[in-house]
């Protein structure tokens, strides 16, 4: 965090919540007095668990791991959600933001190398809260925005100076596949500003020795049958953002979920189409990034962090 964050520009955010307008659906319920939007998400807010995680990409897990904190509810709902408990069915407990302050100095205690929210848009005035308070108590490590990319830019302007890793997904390349699997409109418009306005505040992701202390880091979910639009994503990136945006293209897709309503994306995909989303990548001219082994594919691994979720 670059600035000091102010009661101020938390109590701004508190009147976001009524109506709410924090993410792009503008559901416009009074959050704060009972009512709930398409994410949810009331007044109160909710986490799954927090830890220590090596599952996530090397510049944040270093040697001490990423700092997690899984929250409770999203603001897309997936039909193919490997979380969908907790993003969709509500598992967490409910807790305050100076509880949730505690955790992260307890996660920078134990010494990770920064604290990581996961899934954070439903709750970022609380988050903010939270993250005043550790803020006066010596947070210092970088502050990750873990998202799915459905972000209002009104929302992420607030969040300059604060959050230092943007790390959102890049789900869809078109408007009508992520209406069809995420019930998201206008998925692909809002995704392109969001991540503008975030490349924007903190550009190309810079490592310290390794570890990465600033910037953007974008992930994509290869899908069957081409569905996540690769190419067009690529395209954007390379275009609209940075050369040197660093992509983490991921092979790890299986169907869960609602997936079996779905012939399409009801299997895995094939080495051939994550080979096909990479050779994608480097013809866009993207160089940065993570690539996965046909491991991932293959013998049908499912990264350990979405069984970490379960514990507390
Ligand atoms: S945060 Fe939740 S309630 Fe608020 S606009 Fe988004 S989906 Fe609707």
């Amino acid at each position: 965090m670059t600035k000091t964050i102010t009661p101020a520009l938390v109590d701004k955010l508190y009147t976001m919540l009524s109506p709410c307008r924090l993410c792009p659906r503008e559901c416009r319920v009074d959050r704060l007095h009972g009512e709930v939007g398409s994410c949810n998400a009331g007044s109160k807010l909710t986490i799954s668990s927090y830890h220590q995680h090596f599952g996530e990409e090397p510049p944040l897990v270093g040697q001490h791991g990423s700092g997690t904190i899984f929250l409770t509810h999203c603001n897309l709902h997936c039909v193919f959600c490997q979380n969908y408990e907790i993003s969709q069915h509500g598992m967490g407990h409910e807790t305050t933001p100076h509880e949730c302050s505690r955790m992260m100095l307890r996660l920078q205690a134990l010494g990770c190398h920064n604290i990581n929210l996961v899934t954070p848009t439903p709750w970022v005035p609380h988050l903010v809260e939270a993250l005043r308070i550790a803020q006066d108590s010596g947070l210092h490590i970088p502050i990750v925005y873990n998202c799915g990319g459905y972000e209002s830019v009104e929302t992420l302007r607030l969040l300059e100076g604060i959050v230092d890793i943007y790390m959102p997904d890049i789900k869809y390349g078109d408007n009508a596949s992520a209406q069809k699997y995420s019930d998201a409109p206008r998925y692909w418009d809002i995704v392109q500003k969001a991540l503008k306005e975030m490349h924007r505040q903190v550009g190309d992701l810079v490592l310290d020795r390794g570890i990465a202390q600033r910037g953007l880091l974008i992930r994509h979910l290869v899908m069957p049958e081409n569905i996540a639009g690769s190419k067009a994503c690529f395209a954007f990136i390379r275009k609209e953002l940075s050369q040197n945006t660093v992509v983490n293209v991921m092979a790890q897709y299986y169907p869960t979920h609602q997936a079996h309503e779905f012939p399409e994306i009801n299997r895995r995909i094939t080495a051939q189409e994550y080979r096909r989303a990479l050779a994608e990548l480097e013809q866009c001219g993207l160089v940065e990034g993570f690539r996965q082994t046909m491991d991932t594919i293959v013998r049908k691994i499912v990264p350990e962090w979405t069984d970490e979720l379960r514990e507390t």
